[in-house]
């Protein structure tokens, strides 16, 4: 270990909580994490400079707590979990893997890998997929936040990544369209960036069912109905379009189909799109006149768009609107997907722990690429696609999925309509989970392999600007946890390979021989002299890197002529509609203080004392017609189950509309979320369920 225990160890490093990506100097003594400062320089903390969020300062000190796992644990038969050695775990985690495989055949088995981990540990966990195991199935929690992004982008543009950067691009862009971003809560740093400029002069349009914080500095706001976007989008296209608006010669140059798409949004008249999506046509009129008249745009999104039945389609209609007013391929403009964990873009993307997708999005029903990997690994990787994560559950209700290898994610309490996921964890013949805290899935686990994080890690993370960044420990796994690559090697050895890593370094340069878009970075880089990180696509050791994706006079966009393509969306309804049972729509999503399933935030105090509990929103109005004071407690229920929550009274909500934040274990809003797809991308639409309220008065 880098870690000395007799002193105080400062390392610059990078944030483990949201992908933008902030780095700070990191401070441990005596193996623990004790703080963190902003750099010294700020030019090595490209995202964030000197600023970081409260979850960056003092989200940390759940590494120290005393519930971290510290011993492998096996069930045993009276349904305990007993420690052992890491020998006899492994050995066991080896033998039912091979076991299940050989009975059931090798695409019986699934891994899903974290992104939360580094860059380097999420290539082990689908090598280790591909290459040992032999398995098609791998995912990760991408699937549940921005799949639907990647699949649109990467139709439309090429890439499905962020084109621009944070600082120089959204820091400087003259006007903003953001929506279904919650961005002052979940992307803090990022907002402040926005905010100030907005200060300066910039113009923000904000469209979101929930008069959230970044709203709240907007010129304009407009609520929308949860679910029904592509409508208000295709509307502003088609006054674009009809005013003269759009960028002809840049749609010339640089795009095919223009024609599909002027004809596919002729019918979202103003009137049309308040019908559908409550959008009065004055404020349809003066975003799009907004959005037309600024020198540069950024489009701003999240899960509000991504997390729905037609996300897809939503985040098409956006990059239509964005190649309509020609806002990319230069500086202060571009689509811009916020994207949530720290290492989502990496880990759960460009490493390839994907279903259909190599490390840098390589096609693996490609013979070439498929040539490639055996040449490097000695095995082809599978040629179809594997399971999409919700696929995974359903297969494990049917026996046609057995084994498991879960790294660092919580089903048990993101997936839709949790009580269904956790009888699929239940209904496997095995289930191995990896992981710091005894967390919701582990708990049905049939072996837990104690982990670090990364405050206690080498390696690399990619933030939402596709910036790879160095991450460095301060502290050490507890006890006899290991590191998370370690473990994954272990284990592939057992299973009869021959994996030699003896550090994160040599990982990534076996990513970059693999992975073009990956093809000069390297740790030698990352420490000398692009110690801000490097931007993908970077071909080469030469390569300075890629700050923003795509040319406004010459295209560059990623397909052979060149030309974006626009495909044009359509708009449609949510899979469950309020009705006299269920009235009300239910949305969920974050909190400043807490993270996701709130594993590591709800294990510090500091942040707990801010949001202690699960609550849900409600608008005076419908509170008053309900009888419900603010602090009462609120049944709240869907056809799927209940959870009795908090009430916390705002007009932030309509009257039609509750929210309930993602975090808590009990008042778990994923009781009630509804199991409907996006057909393209597989992501579920948490954004909108059918609920009931009644109300149970204080305490
Ligand atoms: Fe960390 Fe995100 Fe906060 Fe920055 S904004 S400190 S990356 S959680």
């Amino acid at each position: 270990s880098d870690v000395r225990l007799d002193r105080i160890d400062t390392e610059e490093t990078t944030c483990g909580f949201c992908a933008v990506g902030c780095r700070f100097e990191m401070w441990g003594k005596d193996g623990e994490t004790i703080g963190v400062k902003p750099v010294d320089d700020p030019t090595a903390a490209p995202a964030n400079n000197f600023s970081t969020c409260v979850k960056g300062k003092f989200g940390h000190e759940f590494a120290n707590s005393d519930e971290r796992l510290t011993e492998p644990l096996v069930r045993t038969g009276s349904g305990d979990f007993k420690p052992v050695s890491w020998d006899e775990a492994l050995e066991y985690v080896a033998e039912n893997l091979r076991e299940i495989q050989d009975e059931h055949g090798v695409d019986t088995v699934s891994c899903l890998a974290s992104s939360k981990g580094t860059n380097e540990e999420a290539y082990l966990v689908q090598k280790f997929a591909r290459q040992v195991l032999g398995t098609k199935n791998v995912d990760n929690c991408a699937r549940l936040c921005h799949s639907s992004t990647v699949a649109a982008l990467q139709q439309t543009l090429g890439y499905g990544a962020m084109t621009n950067r944070i600082n120089e691009d959204i820091g400087e862009a003259d006007a903003y369209l953001i929506t279904g971003s919650n961005t002052t809560e979940s992307h803090p740093v990022l907002a402040t960036r926005i905010k100030q400029n907005v200060r300066d002069g910039a113009d923000l349009v904000v469209f979101d069912p929930r008069k959230i914080g970044i709203a709240e500095h907007a010129d304009q706001y407009t609520r929308t109905e949860p679910g029904y976007d592509v409508a208000w989008i295709n509307g502003l296209i088609r006054y674009i379009i009809e005013h003269d608006l759009h960028d002809e010669d840049f749609i010339e140059r640089n795009t095919r189909n223009f024609d599909e798409l002027r004809e596919k949004v002729r019918p979202y008249t103003p009137q049309r799109v308040e019908e559908v999506a409550g959008v009065p046509a004055d404020e349809l009129e003066s975003a799009a006149e907004t959005l037309a008249e600024a020198d540069t745009v950024v489009f701003g999104w999240a899960m509000g768009m991504t997390q729905s039945s037609h996300g897809t389609q939503n985040v098409l209609a956006l990059a239509n609107l964005a190649l309509t007013l020609g806002q990319l391929g230069k500086p202060g403009a571009g689509l811009s997907p916020f994207r949530g964990q720290n290492n989502v873009q990496g880990g759960g993307g460009d490493m390839g722990t994907l279903p259909g997708s190599l490390p840098g999005y390589q096609d693996p029903s490609d013979d070439e690429v498929r040539a490639k990997f055996a040449d490097a690994w000695g095995e082809q990787p599978p040629a179809e696609p594997g399971l999409k994560v919700p696929e995974m559950f359903s297969e494990a209700h049917n026996e046609n999925l057995r084994g498991m290898y879960i790294v660092g994610e919580n089903p048990a309490l993101s997936e839709p309509d949790v009580q269904h996921a956790e009888k699929a964890l239940e209904a496997l013949d095995f289930l191995v989970v990896q992981d710091i805290f005894m967390t919701e899935t582990a708990e049905h686990a049939d072996v837990v392999l104690p982990a670090a994080t990364s405050p206690e890690k080498h390696g690399t993370f990619t933030n939402t600007e596709r910036r790879i960044q160095r991450v460095r420990p301060t502290a050490e796994p507890p006890g006899n946890a290991r590191q998370d690559w370690e473990i994954t090697q272990e284990l592939a050895n057992r299973l009869g390979y021959d994996w030699d890593y003896g550090h994160p370094r040599e990982i990534m340069d076996e990513i970059s021989d693999i992975a073009p878009i990956y093809g000069g970075v390297n740790y030698e880089r990352l420490e000398n002299g692009h110690h801000h990180g490097l931007q993908w696509p970077v071909p080469d050791d030469d390569h300075p890197g890629t700050p923003y994706l795509y040319d406004y006079d010459d295209g560059d966009f990623n397909f052979e002529d060149g030309r974006a393509r626009f495909v044009p969306a359509d708009s449609g309804q949510p899979g469950e509609i309020p009705d006299e049972n269920y009235p009300l729509t239910l949305t969920s999503g974050r909190v400043l203080y807490h993270w996701h399933t709130g594993q590591l935030t709800r294990r510090v105090e500091g942040l707990m004392s801010h949001i202690g509990e699960s609550f849900v929103e409600i608008n005076p109005e419908l509170a008053e017609r309900v009888g419900i004071a603010d602090g009462d407690y609120v049944r709240v229920e869907s056809r799927r189950g209940e959870i009795v929550v908090k009430a916390q009274i705002t007009d932030r909500v309509d009257a039609g509309t509750l929210f309930i934040p993602m975090h808590f274990a009990a008042g778990a809003v994923n009781k009630l979320t509804q199991e409907t797809y996006d057909p393209k991308s597989g992501i579920p639409e948490y954004k909108v369920s059918s609920v009931r309220i009644e109300p149970l008065g204080p305490e």
